[in-house]
Formats: C-alpha cells, sequence, structure tokens
C-alpha cells in the first residue's frame, strides 16, 4: 500500500466528495441494501429491529438512536479507524482511487463521476432470488465456453487444490463471449434476470453477461444450502478493483450488484469454523484440511458483514472460531490488524468464543515464508500426518474454547 498519497489540496477534496457521494454504494458492499431500513451500525447500540436508515437528500445514514454517518465514519466504525488520514486512504483504496502499483502514489478519480453517477439518482437494482442466481451459475460452470483453461488449472493445482476439488467446487473460465454464454443458458430455458453478471441489451430485451474481466470464476458457496452465492473472478490481469472482482451488473438494464458474500464451507466438523479472508483462499484451507473442519471467508477483512449473518443464525449452538487472517495482522500499523481486532470483538459480542492462528513464526515473530493458511498449508499439509497433526491442534483448541458437553453419539 502507498505510504503517502500524492495529491493537490484540491485533489485530495475531489476525492474526499467522491467518496462520500458514494455512501449507497459503500453500504451495497457491505451487503445492505440502503432502500430498506437495517440494523444500527452504530456499535454502541444493541439494535435488533433494524432501525436504520440510508437518508438521500443528506447522504447519510441515521436512526434513532443519534446516529448520523456518512462513508468516513463508516469506514472509522468497520476498520477501526479514528485518524481521518487513515479513514480517507481506506476509502481510497476501497473505492479504486489508487493505482494498482505499490509505488503509485497518484489519485485517479474518474472524470466526469458526477454525471455518470449522480448520486440522489442512485437506486439499487434488486438482485434476484438465491435459487435462481445459484441455478444459473451452476448452469455456467457447465458450459462448453467456460470449460476451465489450462493456465487456470495449473495456479490452482500450484496452490494446492486437486484435480478431484478444481472439479467438484467447479472452477471454470470467463468465457470470451458474454453473449455466448448467456444465449446458451437461456436456450437451457433459464431466464437470467437480476443475476449478478447478467443483462439484457437493445430492443428486444436480449440477454448477455459482463465478460470484461478474463480470468477464472471462484464459485462462493453456501454449503449449507448447497447453492452458489455468487462468483468471483480471479482476474489474469488485475486492474484497478484488484485480483478478485465479484461478477456484477449494477446499473445494467435487468442486471444486479452482486454484494459482498461470504463462502460457507461446512465441514465433518461443524463446532468448529475457520474464518479466513477471500473466496478462493477458503475454499483451498478447507480441501488441504480434508474437508474435516469447517470454514468460513470473508469477502474482505473488513467486510464481515455476511459473516454477522452467520453467527446470528448461529446464535446459542456450542461452536467456536478460529480467526486465520493473513501473517500481516501482526504488524500493529496494518488495516488488517485493525480488521482482525473488530473480527474478534464481533465474534465475542456475538456470544462466541474465538482463538487467533499465527504460523510460520519463530521465537512469536512472523519469518514472512507465507502470508496466507493457505500458503502455510499447502505445504504444510503435504504428507498426510501433516494434515492429522494440524487437525489434531485444532481439536485441541477446540476444547479449551467450547463448554464441556454431556457425551453423546
Ligand atoms: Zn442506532
Amino acid at each position: 500500500m502507498a505510504a503517502k498519497i500524492r495529491a493537490s489540496k484540491a485533489e485530495r477534496n475531489e476525492a474526499k466528495e467522491y467518496i462520500k457521494a458514494h455512501l449507497p454504494q459503500y453500504l451495497e458492499r457491505e451487503g445492505i441494501n440502503p432502500e430498506r431500513n437495517f440494523k444500527c451500525l452504530n456499535p454502541n447500540h444493541d439494535d435488533t429491529h433494524g432501525d436504520m436508515s440510508y437518508h438521500r437528500p443528506s447522504n447519510s445514514c441515521a436512526c434513532h438512536c443519534g446516529a448520523r454517518y456518512d462513508t468516513f465514519d463508516l469506514i472509522g466504525i468497520e476498520y477501526g479507524l479514528t485518524d481521518f488520514n487513515e479513514k480517507f486512504k481506506k476509502g481510497c483504496e476501497i473505492f479504486g482511487l489508487l493505482g494498482q502499483e505499490e509505488n503509485d502514489e497518484d489519485l485517479k478519480i474518474p472524470a466526469n463521476w458526477r454525471e455518470i453517477n449522480p448520486p440522489d439518482e442512485y437506486k439499487l437494482p434488486e438482485r434476484a432470488e438465491d435459487e435462481l442466481c445459484s441455478k444459473v451459475y451452476y448452469r455456467l460452470t457447465k458450459l462448453k465456453c467456460t470449460k476451465l483453461k489450462e493456465e487456470h488449472k495449473k495456479d490452482l493445482l500450484r496452490r494446492g487444490l486437486s484435480e478431484e476439488d478444481i472439479k467438484r467446487f467447479r472452477f471454470c473460465s470467463v468465457p470470451d463471449s458474454g453473449k455466448e454464454a448467456a444465449g446458451e443458458i437461456v436456450s437451457s430455458g433459464i431466464f437470467p434476470a437480476k443475476v449478478p453478471g447478467f443483462y439484457t441489451y437493445g430492443h428486444y430485451s436480449i440477454y448477455t453477461m459482463v465478460d470484461d474481466t478474463k480470468g477464472y470464476y471462484c464459485p462462493a458457496f453456501d454449503g449449507e444450502t448447497n447453492q452458489i452465492a455468487g462468483m468471483q473472478i480471479r482476474a489474469d490481469n488485475p486492474q484497478k478493483g484488484g485480483k478478485y472482482i465479484w461478477l456484477s451488473s449494477s446499473r445494467k438494464h435487468d442486471g444486479a450488484s452482486s454484494g459482498a458474500l461470504p463462502t460457507i464451507l461446512p465441514g465433518k466438523d461443524t463446532s468448529l469454523w475457520i474464518v479466513t479472508e477471500g473466496i478462493l483462499k477458503a475454499l483451498i484451507i478447507y480441501c488441504l484440511l480434508g474437508k474435516e473442519v469447517s470454514v468460513i471467508g470473508v469477502p474482505g477483512v473488513g467486510t464481515i458483514g455476511g459473516f454477522k449473518e452467520f453467527m446470528k443464525k448461529k446464535a446459542g449452538l456450542n461452536i467456536c472460531f478460529v480467526e486465520a487472517y493473513d501473517m500481516d495482522k501482526v504488524d500493529e500499523n496494518k488495516v488488517v490488524k485493525q480488521a482482525q481486532q473488530n473480527l474478534l470483538r464481533e465474534i465475542e459480542k456475538n456470544g462466541f468464543k474465538a482463538h487467533t492462528l499465527t504460523w510460520d513464526t519463530k521465537n512469536g515473530q512472523w519469518q514472512k515464508n507465507y502470508k496466507g493458511l493457505d500458503d502455510f498449508l499447502c505445504d504444510y499439509v503435504k504428507t498426510k500426518s501433516g494434515r492429522e497433526k494440524f487437525i489434531t491442534y485444532l481439536k485441541k483448541i477446540k476444547a479449551s474454547l467450547l463448554q464441556p458437553q454431556t457425551k453423546t453419539a
């Protein structure tokens, strides 16, 4: 991440305005529909019925508890930031205003953004029912034109997945022609209206799909309903949006936004859940551990709206969480550290116990060989005993976190 943003005062102000104007998009990214009431985002307001709403004329979120937030306030809450410069930097990062190179410090604010996306005309496109989205995505993975390309398969194998995993979890490549892919889905009798990634064009409303980011699709599964909740693209040539991009067609005719979805992968043991960052990473960890333990992947370290929903559903159950964010969390100054602390607080707030997992350390120092748990496991689990050792270790953690159960089968 750039240490300092190089910009004139005018550019900074423009960026500030841009970020503020994109409050509805920020909410949407958090999985919140700004057109409806939602749970108050004030951490001190234990809101159970959804008292907060987005107020268009003032472009802020307000609640009767007195909370009134703009985008920067929400970034501060979500990422545990208090310093405005930090919030500003994070905002620029979230909205893709920074270059993709580490040393690129110039702000990139889209020209004419006010005309392109007038904030007061913003309307959240509805998303089709989960069932339809899942049906369309399953179909998409089975098309000839999305067959996994050799280079993509190689990348997945290198990361530790087996050929069988790659097939089973339906990895496939972005088609050359979105028109062709959408056409095939339609001709099989499925109409992808309001399915994120799909949209219609022309006088006869012909279906097509977004195909401009080439790469491979990583399905985000909801393993509890056996549905594909969304599709993330691992981009071949990462652009401003980063390496991982959601398949989305917001602001297009009959299109919809992806939302920010977690992937939920229940293993044989559903009382211990590893929480990691990233859809693909979660799936790799799940496979490397032989589907023995459960894994949940949040779409980004700070994007835990879907995870909070998940915890709500699990209220009262004797389960625990093992936080496995990337090892740069050991650096006190990093955004990921703050996000990690926030995650642990949320888990506790929901009445669950959590343990922080660290790896690749020597005398408490991170050795910087493996950043993600997936990288670490990829080597550690090469032998069968490595996997068993790691699972035994997790079981010990679990035993220390969970209340003893009366023995049942
Ligand atoms: Zn409130």
